[in-house]
């Protein structure tokens, strides 16, 4: 019998768990000759190195700006609105395992805090930059807003490579990050989550860190950790079951049925991975999916967790005997009903948007479609749920995890479930009902929502001093 996509997920969630990370089957990295085990090795079921967006900043701002527009937003508004409240510098000097110093860059953007504490991911990877954390900051503030959950938006991250990092190395970077941001983080002012190349693990220590110099544990200052230590129920499969919704509703909305519409799914990650499972359980049919090894297609369906079972086994799809191999770019422009990019930014630009055959395009990555392309998808109709929507479920689930850690009471995986449901499809519907009030897409009508519901908080506010 196959098993149902919740005993997949939690096997899942037990093998690439935090206490599994520790387990001997960690391979040696060719870049390191002693017997460390490095950074990369727990952090890379997780996390592909390769994502990060390129250039965010003006994706976002080119969103923001057509809205604000549309708003008719007043210009003091619009400043306050596009300037960060506070960007952080760090320099995290370590000792290194080989005994030298080295001196790391990390920085820590708080965008806005008007509606709740700062809340956003931190990443380690070399093509960090402030520009970049700050365009990521705000594009929390607007994913926040759109869900209507009581956070602001942040981000954070340390200029590094993990794949040259022992683990050892990675706890002392992470530690010492989290040292010299004490006076910003906090469950009340700033909660940072995973990003790009860091997992629960890190969260642990970051969580760990800030406790020690509080003398007592203070679980809800991260978000995405261990559920022995506080983590929620249904946090790993979050942003994947938010897609699930977002696309269940968008089907409903446009009177398309679910059983036998066809999905493709680029990127078989965590986001990718799950949401295939799950649409698959609501009817649809999987036909297509890559990863960074390349694309496969049936036509007649792709078992997902058969696909799941293999990927985590051989770790890449490439060589998955239940389907062919094609042409990554093909997977965009295949006769699908759904798309669903959940791996990089970028995905779908001027070139290939015009192929696009797809009804609707669910965005389970951040910043996959670039402003170029949603001119060409819009003109052909393609019903794009926009990312600050589809894939919010994530940081929806955070909010549980952080109004369950200061309760010091934790709900149910059904709980959890129901909940982020309610909120997804509330969201969707606010979404899709200001789309039909102000004739716009999807994507313009999430900005305008979430820019809206920040500003109507500082009108009440009022400038202090
Ligand atoms: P992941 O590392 O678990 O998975 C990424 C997947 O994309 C991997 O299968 C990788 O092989 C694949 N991939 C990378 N480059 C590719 C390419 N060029 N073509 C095809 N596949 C490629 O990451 P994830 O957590 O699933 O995140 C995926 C996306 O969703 C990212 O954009 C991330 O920022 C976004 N996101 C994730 C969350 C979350 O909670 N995990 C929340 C919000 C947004």
């Amino acid at each position: 019998m196959r098993p149902s996509p919740t005993s997949a997920n939690s096997r899942d969630q037990h093998e690439r768990g935090a206490s599994a990370e520790c387990k001997e089957t960690m391979t040696e990295s060719p870049r390191l000759t002693s017997r460390q085990r490095t950074a990369q090795d727990i952090l890379g079921p997780d996390k592909d190195p390769h994502l990060a967006e390129d250039n965010p900043f003006e994706a976002m701002m080119a969103r923001f700006d057509h809205a604000a527009e549309l708003l008719e937003l007043d210009p003091g508004m619009y400043q306050v609105l596009r300037m960060p409240e506070k960007q952080v510098i760090v320099s995290v000097p370590i000792e290194r395992d080989n005994g030298q110093i080295e001196v790391f860059t990390g920085y820590r953007v708080i965008h806005n805090t008007s509606r709740g504490p700062g809340k956003g991911g931190i990443r380690f990877d070399t093509r960090v930059t402030l520009d970049e954390v700050k365009a990521l900051a705000a594009w929390m503030t607007w994913k926040c807003g759109v869900v209507n959950i009581p956070f602001g938006g942040a981000k954070g991250g340390v200029v590094c490579d993990p794949t040259t990092l022992s683990v050892h190395e990675l706890e002392r970077i992470t530690r010492r990050f989290t040292a010299a941001l004490l006076d910003t983080l906090g469950p009340e002012s700033d909660i940072p989550a995973p990003d790009v190349n860091t997992n629960e693990r890190v969260m642990a220590w970051i969580m760990d860190t800030f406790s020690m110099h509080q003398r007592h544990p203070v679980t809800a200052v991260v978000t995405g950790k261990p559920v022995e230590m506080g983590g929620s129920i249904g946090r790993r499969e979050a942003t994947g079951r938010g897609c699930m919704i977002a696309t269940r509703d968008a089907l409903k909305l446009l009177g398309l049925p679910l059983r036998g519409t066809k999905l493709a799914v680029q990127g078989f990650g965590n986001v990718g991975s799950t949401a295939a499972l799950l649409l698959e359980g609501e009817g649809l049919t999987v036909v297509a999916a890559s990863d960074v090894s390349g694309a496969i297609y049936n036509p007649n369906g792709i078992y997902v967790d058969d696909a799941i079972a293999w990927v985590r086994e051989h770790r890449y799809l490439e060589g998955y005997p239940g389907a062919e191999a094609i042409p990554p770019d093909q997977l965009f422009t295949l006769d699908v009903d759904v798309l669903l990019p959940a791996a990089t930014e970028n995905a779908i630009t001027r070139k290939n948007a015009g192929d696009i055959q797809a009804k609707v395009i669910c965005e389970g990555a951040n910043g996959p479609t670039t402003a170029g392309a949603d001119r060409i998808l819009e003109e052909n109709g393609v019903f794009v749920i926009p990312d600050i929507l589809a894939n919010a479920g994530g940081v929806t689930v955070s909010y549980f995890e952080w109004a369950q850690d200061r309760m010091g009471y934790f709900w149910s995986e059904d709980m959890v479930n129901d909940r982020l449901e309610g909120i997804i499809t509330h969201a969707f519907n606010d979404v899709s009902g200001v789309a039909k009030r102000y004739k716009v897409n999807m994507r313009v009508a999430a900005y305008m929502l979430a820019i809206e519901r920040v500003a109507a908080v500082h009108r009440l506010r009022g400038l202090y001093a």
